[in-house]
């Protein structure tokens, strides 16, 4: 018997084994003991992962996918998490250990995942995912591009972005309707930010709540002095930003409070 797709929990199993194990060899498995496969389903990836140089716990919210894993994968029967990943802490788990995080994400909370685990950045080295390829790009956009956003600055911020490869829907059963891309995100070796980190993630999200509009605009629930308006960083848009121009700018909002 296997698990029946339902829609809610966005699952789209994957039925391709040298797609499953391509994904799987995305992660360095380097510099961790622990990897978090986040919606397993009915196992596809994590069969890959379990012959990896690594200690594999799997995440899943469907009680019907969990039973299966008990069944069919003995061996992760003390590791498989029956909760959603969204409301989940990783302390009663991995303690304070590194561990890296790879899946075949439910697209409904692809952007949700990767918010949750910038939250989590500091126990979180490596990331490897199915995205669909619309996000997947969106994470790795680059300043100037339609697509650069929230996502992209706030990931590379804290991470360097990899776009692997592109996945189609023929792969999967049921089909999505679209495309879909894998992802490694690599945390950067210094990855603290040089300004209040809590302020720049303010500073990026007000910003792009109105992306059309120049930072002096959009920036004006800030309340920041004329003379720091004054600045002609405040006369671009934010999508005109790099990561480290946030980083400036939020530096200089800092400095402009104080
Ligand atoms: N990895 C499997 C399944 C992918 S479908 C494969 O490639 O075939 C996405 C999986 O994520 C489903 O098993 C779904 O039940 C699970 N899922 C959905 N929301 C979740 C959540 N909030 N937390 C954990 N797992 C979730």
């Amino acid at each position: 018997m296997s698990v029946k797709a339902k829609k809610h929990l966005g699952q789209h199993f994957l039925k391709d084994e040298n797609i499953a194990s391509k994904i799987a060899d995305t992660l360095s498995y380097n510099g961790y003991e622990f990897i978090l496969e986040i919606g397993p389903g009915m196992g596809v990836l994590t069969k890959y992962l379990l012959k990896k140089n690594a200690t594999t716990f799997v995440i899943e919210i469907d009680t019907e996918s969990v039973a299966y894993l008990k069944a069919h994968y003995p061996d992760l029967t003390n590791n498989i998490i029956s909760e959603d990943f969204l409301k989940w802490q990783p302390q009663g788990v991995f303690e304070s250990s590194q561990f890296s995080i790879i899946g075949n994400f439910p697209y409904n909370i692809s952007s949700q995942i990767v918010f949750k685990t910038l939250d989590l950045r500091a126990f979180i080295p490596e990331f490897a995912g199915m995205f669909q390829k619309e996000v997947a790009q969106r994470i790795c956009a680059q300043p100037g591009s339609k697509i650069y956003g929230i996502l992209s600055v706030l990931t590379q911020a804290f991470y360097e972005a990899k776009y692997c490869f592109t996945v189609p829907p023929s792969v999967f059963n049921p089909p999505p309707k679209v495309d879909s891309g894998v992802l490694l995100l690599t945390r950067r070796s210094n990855f603290n930010l040089s300004c209040d980190e809590m302020l720049f993630f303010k500073v990026v999200k007000t910003a792009f709540q109105q992306r059309r509009k120049t930072l002096r605009n959009s920036l004006k629930t800030l309340n920041l002095s004329d003379n720091l308006k004054a600045n002609t960083i405040f006369g671009q848009r934010p999508e005109q930003l790099s990561v480290n121009e946030f980083i400036e700018l939020t530096k200089a909002i800092e400095q402009d409070r104080t």
